[in-house]
């Protein structure tokens, strides 16, 4: 959907709204999810912990956002963390260089490249300043973006805040591996807030200073890279990839990939099906999805092999989460900058471990999935708008309506209300106006049903349950309520 119609209904239903608004020096970049928002992207974070976390045996830890300079110099963000910037001449305004060029030449532009050729770059396309139109620049910089913090009463301890979720993954990988009943492979998640100097925050919460990630981090042994106890389960399940130096996207089986090295082995084929089952889950169809293979320029500088997984939008292709094989770069670093051993001996075999990372934006999955899921339909005169929501992540399963508030309906539907929330459902009560206005704001906000209570609920214990997409309605009786929205929300069951 176009950005104004999300950014319209985010600020109507209290999605979400820009942070310290009543000040006029808020922030840039800075968001805030209000109560729909929040629960939407809750759901969002549980249903990746169900799908890639706990279903895969991984384990999640929550830690620090705030670390010590040490672990910056060792992951290399000191040195390597930056930004091309070039200043306007004119207006002194500063913009991403890659991104001034991206835009000039509809292409992508690696953010790695050396500033000299982004100045000829700029020059050669005739780039212009997008505030003032000026076409002088001075010579482009490169700019860190690390928040940098003065930690203690006489703030000589140099700490910053984290870039990215994993860095703490790393620094507690000996102590979770010692408490590992097992070999390697091991799977670590968190799923928390990371903070980067944007200079140019925009497009709401795709490009953001303070940012939600789901990350995973798999340590493993690199020589048994095609060693996959559950590789049957997706050898045939086909990957939307579009390698390197490849024409386009195509569907490639993941037993094709990994024989034709399209992929540097099984393991890496078995976490990209994963993930793509994942982002099924949130609604998003196949058709609008790849896995774009990065070439030498544009990957991380710590990357052997790296699959963007992006989705087709409104805005153009969205990445969501990035896949990147980092090879032992991380604890090999962070071995030799803190002087501690962070090897393995498994079979008679010393070695410090190889590193898959499926690494994700929290925001960006919310907001791809809004754009997806957003559907506006005229019927008659009236504007229908509502969020086609998988079950398993709208804000509420469904709503609980008494038809009046007189004659025992009232009481009725709070009793209702009661058992759905003893058996953990998420439903939400609403009495106020009719019952139309009712449905129309639980539409708009993705939930998927409505229960009503009316007066053919006192004679015979049944209710009307309404499905937001279709609108249809049928009578359930009462009894068997939560059996049938528990086969709806698990999608075992079509309305
Ligand atoms: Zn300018």
């Amino acid at each position: 959907m176009p950005k104004d119609e999300i950014n319209n209904l985010a600020l109507r239903r209290e999605l979400f709204f820009p942070s310290a608004e009543i000040y006029s020096s808020a922030l840039a970049g800075f968001w805030e999810f209000g109560p729909v928002g929040q629960a939407v992207r809750r759901r969002l974070v549980d249903l990746w912990r169900k799908e890639l976390v706990e279903k895969e045996g991984m384990v999640e830890i929550d830690g620090a956002q705030i670390l010590p300079e040490d672990v910056f110099k060792a992951s290399g963000h000191l040195s390597n963390f930056n930004d091309p910037i070039v200043q306007c001449k004119k207006c002194h305004s500063l913009s991403r260089a890659d991104k001034l060029i991206a835009e000039k030449i509809d292409d992508i532009v690696p953010e790695s490249l050396a500033t000299a050729e982004l100045d000829s770059m700029i020059k050669k396309h005739k780039v212009s300043c997008p505030k003032c139109g000026g076409k002088n620049f001075d010579k482009v910089k490169k700019f860190n973006m690390m928040m940098g913090l003065d930690i203690g009463a006489t703030g000589d301890q140099k700490a910053y805040l984290r870039p990215e979720t994993c860095q703490s993954i790393f620094l507690d990988f000996r102590r979770l591996y010692k408490n590992h009943r097992g070999d390697l492979p091991l799977g670590v998640a968190q799923a928390g807030k990371s903070f980067r100097n944007e200079i140019a925050p925009r497009n709401t919460l795709l490009r953001q200073r303070e940012f939600g990630q789901m990350e995973v981090e798999i340590f493993f042994d690199q020589d048994k890279i095609d060693e996959v106890p559950l590789f049957e389960e997706v050898k045939d399940y086909k990957l939307n990839l579009w390698p390197d130096g490849a024409k386009g996207t195509k569907g490639i089986s993941c037993s094709e990939a990994a024989k034709k090295k399209t992929v540097s082995g099984k393991f890496i084929a078995y976490y990209l099906a994963r993930v793509q089952q994942f982002y099924e889950k949130l609604g998003i169809p196949v058709k609008k999805m790849r896995f774009r293979g990065l070439d030498k320029d544009e990957k991380a500088f710590y990357a052997r092999e790296t699959w963007d997984f992006e989705v087709e939008t409104d805005l153009g292709w969205i990445e969501l989460m990035a896949c990147n094989y980092r090879t032992d770069y991380d604890l090999a670093g962070h071995a030799k900058q803190s002087k501690q051993d962070l090897s393995v001996n498994e079979g008679g075999k010393k070695f410090v471990p190889h590193i898959f990372e499926l690494s994700a934006g929290i925001d960006r999955a919310f907001y791809v999935v809004l754009d997806l899921a957003f559907r506006k339909e005229k019927r008659g005169k009236e504007e229908r708008i509502y969020l086609m929501l998988p079950p398993k992540i709208a804000p509420f399963l469904c709503g609980v309506f008494p038809l009046v508030k007189k004659d025992g309906l009232l009481e009725k539907a709070r009793e209702i209300f009661n058992e759905l929330n003893e058996y953990s459902f998420d439903v939400v009560f609403d009495e106020k106006g009719s019952i139309g206005k009712r449905y129309a704001r639980i539409d708009e906000i993705g939930v998927p049903y409505a229960i009503t209570i009316d007066y053919d609920t006192m004679k015979d214990n049944t209710v009307t349950l309404r499905d937001r997409d279709s609108m249809e309605q049928k009578r359930v009786k009462v009894e068997e309520l939560a059996e049938l929205l528990w086969k709806l929300q698990s999608e075992k069951e079509k309305f």
